[in-house]
């Protein structure tokens, strides 16, 4: 019995993830996707820019992106590949190279300092046009949209 209801709240774990993921896309300042790192602020919004990805720290509460300072760190995993990406930081954001491919998963972990415990967020890169707004999927802006029509 225990076991079925355990099942049960899986799949619809399983159902909300999928739900969320989908049409909740939410877009930063710079026109990138805000990837949510946990409750403590900031959350982190990566740009692609050419064929790199920038990705700057964003404080959701003062809707604004704050610098990063040297201290902090962020990971980035290539989920397919477990390969950790390089990112460089540069005037308070961080640079690195996208990797190939139009459909992939990238892990982010930024800790403050060395000793800190890291803040994840996950972002889904996807490149399929969203049939609405005519945007790639991973930066859709239909629920911007919906939210601006409020
Ligand atoms: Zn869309």
């Amino acid at each position: 019995m225990k076991k079925r209801i355990l099942s049960a709240l899986a799949v619809l774990a399983l159902t909300a993830t999928a739900a969320f993921a989908h049409g909740d896309v939410e877009i930063g300042p710079n026109g990138g996707r805000v990837v949510d790192l946990g409750s403590k602020a900031p959350s982190a919004e990566v740009v692609l820019q050419g064929s790199n990805f920038v990705i700057s720290l964003y404080d959701e509460g003062a809707k604004k992106t704050v610098p990063a300072t040297a201290a902090q760190t962020l990971s980035i995993v290539h989920k397919e590949s477990g390969k950790k990406l390089e990112p460089k930081l540069v005037d308070g954001k961080w640079t690195v190279a996208k990797p190939d491919g139009k459909d992939f998963w990238l892990i982010l972990t930024l800790k403050d300092d060395a000793a800190g415990k890291g803040r994840t967020g996950r972002l889904h890169y996807d490149e399929a046009v969203c049939g609405d707004c005519k945007n790639p999927e991973w930066i859709c802006k239909c629920a911007e949209q919906k939210k601006a029509k409020k």
